[in-house]
């Protein structure tokens, strides 16, 4: 019997099995990496790569000598210097793919959080592609020449389209609510309805954002019902604000009540305290013109008297993540003074993509064409019957028997906590395995789920009842082609 070499040993031993750093760099088929990656990168790869086959080949001798020679199956075993480049042309075009991907958003949800809420209409689009491009008078006020404030570039826009006298953005929703707390009622009272103390996902809560803006959470009722008599009597020398909260995500149904916006701000008036809004998802135009449940407009929320309204960018409006906060114009310019405004403020592509979504609701008869959000929402349920309809057989050809595609009617939701108990009829794909087949291929739903994921660009949908639910409201003709086009690689 001989005795294994130590680790060390066979390492040295084994390595010099390898050819040299230099030599395959130096090698012609290294030549078209070194040329698309740079050699500092190429390089880095090379060296983590040879580290990998060293340990291989330690290893694979210790097995091999444990049983008595036979050759190791697992072991990486480049035979010539081009079959290790091609190795690691492999790798380096792995690394280079972004880990951010365009998917197929077919869960149903609209404006999914996770998938990045609204899509932008194409001027939008062209906008960033052009502040991103070339500088812009972002801070520099073409007329007279002198420095000037980003907030111009929508303020006025944000006033007609709401009805307020002044407004301002930053970053998100989140941090327009930090933001006018903070402003406006640092080591101070806030008086806000049990019933409207929400969590919205991702660790937004009321309470915990009060208390990191240095206000004071006041509440007031009860879970179900607030009465005006329940604020009034919270009033105080120490209050600072009355504060309502769109409740985004959850219904209170039954025996419930909660105090209007008009009686709030008259009441809020008669004591010089101000009331604010955080609507939420907020909304510029009334959508049950598009068949869509109703849902209080920024411009009725400032007329009912409200003195701040704070919403998102990104959610029902259309447009990037950003927070709005549009009212009175003393209150904007206090919050624009705060130190923390410089902290939050909004990036020039926010801004470029902004602007001209902003622009589409000055003509509000294109908005159902031209607003993608929109558009997706009130989508006819025809159009994706007749688009499921098509894409069934197809893909019912590409998964083979095991599964069965069906053309389906379903439910779509808006998402981000708009009209939370809102359903849109859609029609899509419903996945189910084949129940004769079910023995032989196990729970096989959860891995026709990772091979859409796993697509090129992934498909996403959602399983509920046994069944993978493809909803095709956001599937729109333009992108039905890639759609069909990847089937193939799901027969491979
Ligand atoms: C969505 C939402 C927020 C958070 O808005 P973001 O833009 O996601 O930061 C805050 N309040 C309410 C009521 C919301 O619905």
């Amino acid at each position: 019997m001989t005795i294994p070499p130590s680790a060390q040993e066979g390492e040295l031993a084994f390595a010099a099995r390898l050819p040299s750093v230099d030599r395959i760099l130096a090698d012609a088929s290294c030549t078209p990496l070194i040329e698309q990656y740079g050699r500092t990168q190429t390089l880095a790869a090379l060296r983590a790569l040879l580290g990998e086959l060293r340990a291989e080949m330690v290893i694979g001798a210790a097995r091999d000598d444990a049983s008595k020679g036979a050759a190791s199956k697992n072991a990486i075993t480049p035979d010539s210097i081009p079959a290790l480049n091609a190795i690691l042309a492999e790798r380096l075009a792995h690394t280079a793919v972004s880990p951010l991907k365009q998917v197929f958003n077919l869960t149903g949800t609209v404006l999914h959080t996770n998938l990045g809420r609204a899509l932008l209409p194409d001027v939008a689009i062209r906008a960033v592609v052009d502040a991103l491009s070339a500088p812009m008078n972002l801070e520099f006020d073409l007329t007279t020449g002198k420095r000037g404030d980003r907030d111009d570039l929508i303020e006025d826009l944000l006033c007609e389209l709401t009805g307020a006298e002044a407004a301002t953005v930053v970053n998100n929703n989140a941090a327009a609510v930090l933001l006018m707390l903070n402003s406006l009622a640092p080591r101070r009272e806030v008086i806000v309805s049990r019933g409207e103390l929400v969590e919205i996902g991702g660790a937004f809560r009321i309470p915990d954002i009060m208390t990191r803006a240095g206000a004071k959470l006041h509440e007031v009722g009860t879970t179900n019902r607030t009465h005006l008599s329940d604020y009034a009597d919270a009033i105080g020398p120490r209050s600072a604000l009355l504060m309502k909260v769109h409740c985004s995500n959850y219904a209170v149904q039954g025996f419930t009540k909660s105090v209007e916006i008009e009686q709030l701000a008259q009441l809020g008036r008669t004591h010089d305290v101000p009331t604010v809004v955080d609507l939420g998802s907020g909304t510029l135009v009334d959508l049950t013109q598009y068949g869509l449940s109703r849902e209080p407009t920024v411009r009725e929320t400032i007329a009912a008297g409200a003195d701040l309204v704070t919403f998102s960018g990104d959610k029902l409006l259309g447009g990037p993540q950003a927070g709005l906060i549009v009212g009175r114009a003393d209150l904007i310019k206090k919050i624009k003074r705060n130190p923390l405004k410089r902290a939050l403020r909004v990036g020039k592509l926010t801004l470029a993509a902004l602007e001209p979504v902003l622009a589409l609701y000055r003509s509000p008869e294109f908005l159902a064409e031209r607003l993608t959000t929109l558009r997706l929402l009130i989508r006819p349920q025809p159009t994706m019957r007749a688009q499921a309809e098509k894409l069934a057989p197809l893909l019912q050809q590409a998964l083979g028997p095991a599964c069965l595609v069906a053309a389906e009617p379903l439910f779509s939701q808006i998402g981000s906590g708009a009209l939370p108990v809102d359903q849109l009829p859609s029609f899509g794909l419903a996945l189910r395995i084949n129940s004769t087949q079910r023995q032989r291929h196990g729970n096989g739903l959860g891995r026709i789920e990772k091979r859409l994921r796993e697509l090129p660009r992934p498909v996403l949908g959602r399983i509920a009842n046994d069944t993978l639910w493809l909803d095709l409201r956001c599937l729109e003709s333009a992108d039905e082609a890639q759609f069909i086009a990847q089937l193939s690689l799901l027969s491979a």
